[in-house]
């Protein structure tokens, strides 16, 4: 079969090769991909900067982001069937409080797996496997945006837990500040809309860019920070940072109201900042702020992203569908590593 692998930790060596189908152990399903969707992350393991092969494999299937149509599966206990259709989670657990708590998004040691990223094969593939219980089953009125569902459990995640945490007190947001307008930040902006908040993206890219028409479209108001400087927006209840920009993420610190939040969703680069950190420390005590990180997602947060996809395809006249920016065949895989910053989400297609 075909599929795009790489050899982790060697840079540019992203390539589409034959070879062998795997076979699923007892407690797994084989999925025959239909999409996979490559991000930032797909980029990072090409680039050699993480990717681990699974035991006695020189290679890794990249892919971590996709769709699939279920091909085989163990017993019929799971609620799946051959023919349904399914996006399988990233992450499985190991056998730490969290992992076997179903929270994998939250494993203490780290010695957590990862399909296409850490020890797992990929789902960039005609087919791969996936233990069963990881799988979502997604109705066929989804089937062309499905595929933005692991990005979008990420932005359930952040959201979640910044609501979840500010249960601590009575807080009625108004105003959100979502710094960067990738895929992510995209995702993030559609369900906060939903949520009837006030929303402010920002990014670098010009105001009649796709990524600004998308965020308009969910009601946002989008700032080209070149043009319009982040200081000048105010004061902000709730901020979530996408852009990965250590020095933008901590300009907007300062811009978060009293009893206000901000999630961290980048990977940051080591940076050394000439800020003030005593002022900043005293501005959170005497603001009682909160600055939490997120990463990753468990089934629950995807399965609340399928509820809230129905619900943005409705309101926001089918944007997801207007989010995937380009499909293309396997063949034309060096597309989508090449850095185009004008695509928001490039999707390969497997199967026809
Ligand atoms: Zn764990």
């Amino acid at each position: 079969m075909r599929a795009l692998t790489v050899t982790p930790g060697v840079k540019n060596s992203i390539r589409l090769e034959d070879i062998d189908p795997p076979t699923p152990s007892s407690s797994q399903a084989l999925l025959r991909l239909q999409e996979i969707g490559i991000c930032g992350t797909d980029l990072d393991i090409n680039q050699g900067f993480y990717g681990e092969a699974p035991p006695g494999s020189n290679y890794l299937v990249t892919g971590h982001e996709s769709l699939a149509i279920v091909e085989k599966v163990p017993g019929s206990d799971h609620g799946i069937s051959k023919g349904d259709l399914v996006v399988p989670t990233v992450r499985r657990p190991d056998s730490c409080m969290n992992c076997l708590n179903g929270e994998s998004d939250m494993c203490l040691t780290g010695n957590y797996r990862e399909h296409g990223i850490k020890r797992l094969h990929g789902f960039g593939a005609e087919f791969a496997v996936s233990d069963v219980d990881f799988l979502v089953k997604v109705p066929s009125k989804l089937a062309d945006v499905a595929v933005l569902l692991e990005p979008m459990s990420v932005a359930e995640k952040g959201v979640y837990q910044a609501f979840k945490i500010q249960e601590r007190m009575l807080w009625k947001p108004n105003r959100v500040l979502i710094l960067g307008a990738g895929p992510v930040g995209l995702l993030t902006t559609y369900l906060l809309r939903l949520k009837g908040l006030e929303v402010v993206v920002t990014a670098t890219r010009a105001k009649d860019s796709a990524k600004a028409r998308l965020a308009q479209r969910a009601g946002a108001v989008y700032v080209n920070t070149m043009e319009q400087p982040l200081q000048s927006l105010g004061k902000f209840d709730l901020i979530m940072e996408e852009t990965g920009s250590a020095q933008v993420a901590m300009q907007a610190t300062s811009m978060l109201n009293t009893n206000g939040i901000m999630c961290f969703l980048g990977i940051y680069s080591s940076t050394t900042a000439p800020e003030d950190i005593g002022l900043f420390y005293k501005d959170v005590v005497l603001g009682n702020k909160t600055f939490f990180g997120s990463v990753n997602a468990n089934i629950n947060y995807f399965k609340m992203g399928l509820k809230d996809f129905a619900e943005i395809e409705n309101r926001f006249d089918r944007i997801l569908r207007d989010t995937i920016s380009v499909r293309i065949s396997p063949d034309e895989f060096q597309k989508a590593y090449a850095q185009n910053k004008d695509n928001i989400k490039t999707v390969i297609r497997f199967n026809n």
